[in-house]
């Protein structure tokens, strides 16, 4: 399984996107502006993407890259989300005033995108690669994804505060060898962190305690201009995990 980092900013600017992950060649995880480094070639070949939550962070670039490949592919790409996620798509994106509903474009027989509900709890086997959600704990309803191949796991976290589920469902498992996890906030901003429902780094060392394995763990969705205090923060409140900073065009193969 190959990993390839479109997008992990918890804001944009100039070489900063919000967040996507290409798995392999064809599998995004969440469609931020991310998605910009694909070419079209590459867009053309995505054929599912998993998105943990609504914001607009997370699904920005899901309405023009579906528009960008209409006239490219023959198979209707599948997102996978909560039900929730699904209605509000529908209801407020493809509503044919933010953008056309491309679900029954360009008939209902054969659109170009269709919608596979996943809950927390649930799992999707694709050609060996299986993703399992777990809902966690921010202020719309978020899943968070466990991906297995083979004997290799990655797991990423999704937008989430303090929760059980997550660490729970990751020590369910014999092993995980990579972890990208959120951690939006610095330690100064608790309260905002509190308030959205994102992680600190004192918050996150609190949670991270209870996870009996040992993976190589990027942070992700930094606020853009708080990444090194993030990672200094996160340093000292977690002295005994292996911890990095993710950042765009990273490449990661399990
Ligand atoms: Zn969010
Ligand atoms: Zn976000």
């Amino acid at each position: 399984m190959k990993i390839r980092v479109l997008g992990c900013s918890g804001g944009i600017g100039a070489g900063l996107h919000s967040t996507s992950l290409l798995i392999d060649d064809d599998i995004l995880i969440d469609a931020g502006t991310g998605v910009n480094e694909l070419s079209l070639d590459e867009m053309v070949r995505i054929r599912h993407i998993f998105l943990s939550h609504t914001h607009l962070d997370h699904i920005a670039c899901l309405p023009l890259m579906v528009d960008s490949i209409f006239a490219h592919i023959k198979q209707p790409v599948v997102i996978h989300a909560q039900q929730h996620t699904i209605d509000v798509l529908q209801q407020h994106i493809f509503n044919w005033a933010i953008w056309p509903d491309f679900a029954s474009l360009p008939s209902g027989n054969s659109p170009v995108m269709c919608y596979a509900p996943l809950e927390g709890g649930e799992s999707v086997a694709l050609e060996g690669r299986v993703f399992e959600a777990v809902a966690v704990n921010h202020i719309v309803p978020t899943i968070a994804f466990r991906i297995a191949s083979g004997e290799r796991s990655f797991a990423f976290s999704g937008d989430t505060t303090t929760n059980q589920a997550f660490w729970r469902a990751l020590n369910a498992h014999d092993a995980l060898d990579l972890l990208f996890v959120e951690v939006a906030f610095s330690n100064e901003q608790l309260a905002l962190s509190e308030m959205a429902r994102h992680y600190c780094p004192l918050k996150l060392a609190e949670d991270i305690s209870q996870l009996k394995h040992r993976p190589e763990i990027f942070l992700t969705h930094n606020k853009p201009g708080l990444e090194e205090k993030i990672l200094a923060e996160s340093l000292a409140a977690m002295p005994d995990r292996q911890l990095s900073l993710l950042e765009g065009g990273m490449v990661f193969t399990l």
